[in-house]
């Protein structure tokens, strides 16, 4: 059943890549390439170095890159570094080793930083033509005098400040004479624009602090919107590529570059990506960070790059998942689901198979000799030619089974291990349960079975059909590793729009460690990057940040078919 919809899910994906029709920016970008308003395209990845990447900005990479690479361009990889209380190297550096994880690489790197100077000129610019002028008022007071979209805002008593006024007033901002928040530059524009983002917004504020490239060279720093659409047009960006939210500062954006009169980059909005039962957003990872409720940026369970490489997702997955998704211009909630399958379709392709049991119960053949073992093999891949070789598997009288695979008592549909029901034990014979021991507590703790010598798999002669396989380890060959299991970080299909802290919806089942599961001594030379299908339970990769050549710790990337959706309905 679940084999058919993958089949399915699978056949209607690669119809739609094969058929795909251009998305929106596509079209914008093949008639600008036609009419000849574009020459080259040239797009930059703009994020700001305050936090790690998460996957809305594997969306982004993947459309400015891909758009890059489409249009034989240029992709640059720009920091937007312009406030320096949260911005820190430390981002800097997962923020470019998470692009290149991605399959991404940058044409030229930039900060926004470097521009200071260029930026300041250009203030300088604007303030000789007029168009801006230094306020005394404070940015609470700015904000009370801005008035509402349907009325319009108050004049500063500064606004009309001489240009010799203005220019010696910023020039002694930039040299340090006043303290944070005492002057800022406001530019000069329309007080009664229904646009808020033109009522003479605020280019420059002061910061005595240090920033993570220039120091204490400044002390004052350009706001977001007097950077931004200049830095694009230095680089000549020709698209400028940006979430929704950007949209009202559209005109602002051009505003700068029409008065600059400077190199016309154009800005476009897509709506950003969000995932189910996640966060994503900077400031909210941040909180989980600080808070201590995750282990770190990059905790398996968080959405950020590093979370979901340490978990074991692909960059293949990644971008197909991107892919899929495409670009619209109105928002909505993509189903984590749909990412899970792309990172399955991939795993699937490349994960050794391997045996597991995550909570074993022992099982003993009572009529396989005490003391004596041999060596079976079984493949590495079914799904690879030649089934990518095959590994020895140690057989011998005492085994290790999931306590989950038998039953006291076979209920209806039962196929596994039950009193007088057989199995067939992957890649080795059929047995058949005569017996079984409890403990004091009433917990089973030993299966006899008996084996059928002539069902050896390969090469089977017994004549015996069995309806069930299940997976199992030799326990005197057997070795133990860490297992983690995760679930979904939120309880909550979409915690930002539940009442109250989203933090609140955590779901405190979302990591399940088990100590010391039993795993096969092949993985023994496991090492970091591997995938691993565990058979019937997941996909699994070494957790890169604990495990240990003497002491392994797994990590389950996601279970071999969604439970989430069925457990969801119930
Ligand atoms: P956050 O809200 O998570 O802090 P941000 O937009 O402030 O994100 P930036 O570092 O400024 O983060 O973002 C860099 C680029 O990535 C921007 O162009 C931004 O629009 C884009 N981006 C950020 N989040 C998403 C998302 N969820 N989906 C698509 N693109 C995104
Ligand atoms: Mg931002």
């Amino acid at each position: 059943m679940f084999a058919a919809i993958l089949v399915n899910l699978q056949t209607i994906y690669h119809a739609m890549i094969e058929e795909k029709s251009l998305n929106f920016l596509e079209e914008i970008i093949e008639a600008d390439l036609a009419s000849g308003k574009t020459k080259t395209v040239h797009t930059r990845f703009p994020p700001e170095p305050n936090g790690y990447l998460h996957l809305g900005h594997a969306k982004s990479i993947c459309l400015n890159f891909g758009l890059g690479d489409t249009y034989k361009g240029k992709t640059n990889l720009r920091f937007d570094d312009t406030n320096p209380i949260t911005e820190d190297t430390e981002y800097v550096e997962s923020i470019k080793q998470d692009i290149k994880w991605l399959g991404f690489d940058w044409e030229e790197e930039h900060y926004a930083s470097d521009y200071f100077d260029q930026l300041y000129a250009y203030a300088v610019e604007l303030i000789k033509k007029g168009l801006a002028y230094v306020d005394d008022l404070s940015s609470e007071e700015i904000a009370a005098t801005k008035g509402t979209p349907t009325e319009p805002g108050k004049q500063s008593p500064f606004r009309n400040r001489s240009i010799e006024d203005n220019l010696s007033l910023f020039q002694a901002m930039k040299e340090g004479s006043y303290k944070d928040g005492e002057k800022v530059l406001r530019a000069k524009i329309d007080l009664s624009s229904p646009n808020m983002h033109m009522r003479d917004p605020i280019m420059y504020r002061i910061k005595h602090a240090s920033h993570h490239r220039t120091g204490s060279k400044w002390c004052i720093y350009p706001m977001y919107d007097f950077a931004h659409g200049q830095s694009d047009s230095i680089e000549h960006i020709s698209h400028s590529i940006c979430t929704l939210e950007f949209e009202v500062h559209k005109p602002l954006y051009n505003w700068y570059i029409e008065q600059l009169g400077i190199h016309p980059s154009r800005q476009f909005e897509f709506a950003r990506l969000n995932l189910t039962y996640t966060v994503m957003s900077k400031r909210k990872l941040l909180q989980l960070v600080q808070e201590q409720i995750v282990d770190g940026w990059d905790d398996p369970r968080m959405p950020t790059l590093s979370g979901i490489r340490r978990r074991g997702f692909t960059p293949a997955a990644v971008r197909n998942f991107c892919e899929r998704i495409g670009v619209q211009r109105r928002e909505n909630i993509i189903d984590v689901g749909l990412l899970e399958f792309f990172v399955r379709e991939d795993l699937n392709k490349s994960a050794l198979r391997r045996m597991v049991v995550l909570d074993p119960i022992k099982l003993i053949i009572t009529n396989y000799p005490e003391g004596q073992s041999e060596i079976l093999t079984s493949e590495n891949n079914p799904e690879l030619e030649d089934n990518g070789g095959y590994r020895d598997l140690p057989f011998s009288r005492e085994l290790y089974i999931e306590a989950e695979d038998f039953m006291e008592e076979a209920a209806k549909k039962w196929f596994r291990l039950a009193p007088g029901m057989r199995v067939r034990l992957k890649s080795a014979y059929i047995v058949e349960c005569k017996d079984f021991k409890k403990d004091a507590n009433g917990k089973v703790t030993e299966v006899h079975c008996e084996y059928i010598p002539e069902s050896k798999s390969g090469q089977d002669t017994s004549g015996i059909n069995v309806k069930g396989t299940i997976h199992w380890i030799s326990a005197p060959h057997a070795l133990e590793a860490e297992v983690r299991l995760y679930d979904r970080l939120f309880k909550v299909e979409d915690p930002s729009s539940e009442e109250g802290d989203f933090k609140s919806y955590i779901n405190p089942n979302s990591l399940a460690i088990i100590p010391a599961a039993k795993i096969e001594a092949s993985l023994k030379n496991a090492h970091s990057g591997e995938h691993f299908q565990f058979i019937r339970k997941g996909y699994f990769t070494l957790d890169s940040k604990y495990s240990k050549p003497d002491k392994l710790v797994f990590n389950r990337t996601v279970t071999l078919k969604d439970t989430w959706s069925k457990e969801a309905k119930k």
